[in-house]
């Protein structure tokens, strides 16, 4: 049983007057737009479906720009979902929107619902991908966002992409440091990936974007997993869910999308601790032993062995054997070799995304 559950309710594009380059919405066929008359006989069902109690459990407006709507919307879904609140049936009311779609008034309304958790459509914090992009905002109104939804008790979380046009390694980090400084309690990392109906596609199709590849949107979004983790902002999810926004995958006509993109990049920050771990040791090793715990198996080997495969091209003269023990703690690791036993827990080696220059 999971602890945290969230029954998303997607409101697609309604509220939305923008057209996102990246972003196929308002063109999803298919995709029965939610109503709010069927958001408390829909909690009621899954809740009937569920063993156990669950710690968290929360209706989610998702898909479009919820504070986008007109006053009078907004209030038909938040009240079905206050009601359930209410009553003890949820926990929690999370919605997605945009930056520039946050007003006191806006803030007022939502507390007053219930409202627990607003995720940020940020995407970046560098004004030319934002414009590149056809957001329609600066990074000047998500600091403003996010200065006034911080006078509330909400939980916040910023929605942020990888590799939209413009994007860069450097960028990147940018736009990672800039939000570490905003401090939001967590958040989502999507890579930008090349959707029909999308002015994306248009701008593919002319060789005017290139998406980046897998190898870089997993190393960065190592980095960023890195970064994040070591000023304990939580990385709530990496990469496109199928409830996100890629309905299927023939509407993706290029870019970095993996089904396992969160397992990638895990087992990347992973390999990046035991490559850590292993220039620790003084003397060149003939032989290695990494031990880690028994539940971080996967993250070690790597997808389809990916970390075997790079730790023997870099190691090749190297016999490493790879030992799961349920006495390590998660995400740490114990390499022994002939000469020397290191051990390197995973907050140590977060210490190395520690941001020097916090300006
Ligand atoms: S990304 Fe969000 S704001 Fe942009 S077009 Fe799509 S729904 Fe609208």
């Amino acid at each position: 049983m999971s602890k945290f559950i969230i029954i998303p309710f997607f409101i697609p594009h309604m509220g939305c007057p923008f057209s996102c380059a990246f972003c196929n919405q308002w063109k999803i066929t298919g995709v029965q737009a939610a109503r709010p008359e069927e958001v408390i006989s829909k909690v009621d069902e899954v809740l009937s479906t569920l063993k156990g109690a669950p710690e968290r459990i929360e209706v989610a407006f998702f898909g479009g720009s919820f504070t986008g709507l007109s006053t009078k919307q907004q209030v038909s879904w938040l009240e079905q979902a206050y009601a359930l609140k209410e009553q003890g049936k949820i926990t929690g009311i999370r919605l997605s929107t945009r930056p520039d779609y946050i007003t006191v008034e806006i803030l007022d309304r939502l507390i007053s619902y219930g409202v627990t958790t607003i995720e940020l459509g940020v995407q970046s914090l560098v004004d030319e991908i934002l414009e590149k992009s056809s957001r329609g905002h600066t990074s000047a109104i998500t600091y403003q966002a996010t200065k006034l939804i911080r006078k509330y008790p909400f939980e916040l979380i910023y929605q942020l992409m990888l590799g939209l046009p413009g994007d860069n390694q450097e960028k990147a980090y940018y736009t990672a440091k800039k939000t570490i400084q905003e401090k939001p309690d967590g958040v989502r990392i999507y890579p930008a990936v090349v959707l029909k109906d999308t002015a994306l596609a248009e701008y593919y199709s002319k060789g005017l974007y290139k998406p980046w590849t897998l190898t870089e949107a997993v190393d960065m979004g190592a980095r960023w997993l890195g970064l994040f983790s070591y000023y304990r902002i939580t990385v709530i999810r990496l990469g496109l869910q199928s409830t996100d926004s890629l309905r299927t995958e023939e509407e993706l006509l290029a870019g970095p999308y993996h089904p396992a993109y969160g397992e990638l990049v895990e087992s990347r920050l992973m390999l990046e601790q035991i490559k850590e771990v292993i220039s620790r040791i003084r003397v060149k090793p003939q032989k290695i032993r990494i031990v880690f715990n028994s539940r971080d198996h996967s993250k070690v080997i790597g997808h389809k062995k990916a970390n075997v495969t790079i730790l023997k091209s870099i190691f090749p003269e190297t016999d490493i054997e790879f030992i799961p023990d349920a006495t390590v703690n998660n995400n740490d690791l114990l390499v022994g070799s002939e000469t020397q036993t290191i051990s390197l827990s995973r907050q140590e080696f977060l210490e190395k995304y520690r941001i020097e220059d916090e300006e």
